[in-house]
């Protein structure tokens, strides 16, 4: 039995902390959890949908409203950054989840920005975090269904009533058809690469050829 942890869940997207790390708040539902969407505070259909979420998954959490645009014009730099600053509590966080460095489909653009932010906050001593994880999936270029990364650090695969709750809430709470891409991608395997330290992440970014 894990000890109690306080843990963060930074994402674009109202859908995001349930589609990658929803089994895993479902799995824990006594520790102390935080939910951070970056975008669609304004959205009148999926903010209070995200609310509703927050209930369900006992998480505590709030939601910004950074441009979402469908051209997904790259954001001034520095804004994710002083959105997650004023938004996140500053009490101490044993992990904080986020999204990896090339998103976790082709192609969100707000996914691989929020994860540049993360990392260069936490690089820069402002994320008060023990331990970082990012979402490792990918989808063969639109081949296939997000599914684990063959080098993700920590693969979970779901308990089956685990999946079913988390596929409710992408079907009941927030709507999405069985048909939808969201419903069909909702992943049975919860995949994340996993950092000890700011420079760990920075070696590994290196080796992996990604700037930051
Ligand atoms: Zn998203």
């Amino acid at each position: 039995m894990e000890a109690t942890r306080s843990v963060a869940v930074i994402v674009a997207h109202p859908d995001d902390e349930t589609l990658w790390a929803g089994g895993q708040i479902l799995r824990h539902p006594d520790w102390n959890w935080f939910i951070l969407s970056l975008c669609r505070a304004s959205d009148p259909d999926r903010a209070p949908k995200f609310r509703r979420v927050l209930t369900r998954l006992g998480a505590a959490g709030d939601i910004a409203d950074l441009d979402d645009g469908a051209d997904q014009h790259p954001l001034p730099p520095g804004q994710i950054e002083a959105v997650i600053t004023a938004k996140l509590p500053t009490t101490p966080f044993d992990r904080i989840l986020t999204h990896g460095p090339h998103g976790e489909y082709t192609r969100h653009r707000r996914h691989e920005e929020v994860s540049r932010a993360v990392a260069g906050l936490w690089r820069d001593g402002c994320l008060p975090t023990h331990e970082l994880r990012m979402f490792a999936y990918e989808d063969g270029n639109r081949t296939y269904l997000p599914r684990p990364r063959a080098d993700a650090h920590v693969v979970c695969t779901l308990a089956e009533p685990i999946w079913q709750a988390k596929y409710e809430i992408i079907t009941a709470l927030y709507g999405f058809s069985p048909e939808s891409w969201e419903a069909r991608a909702t992943p049975r395997d919860e995949a994340m690469w996993h950092f000890d330290s700011p420079t760990a992440l920075r070696q590994w970014f290196h080796d992996q050829g990604v700037s930051t």
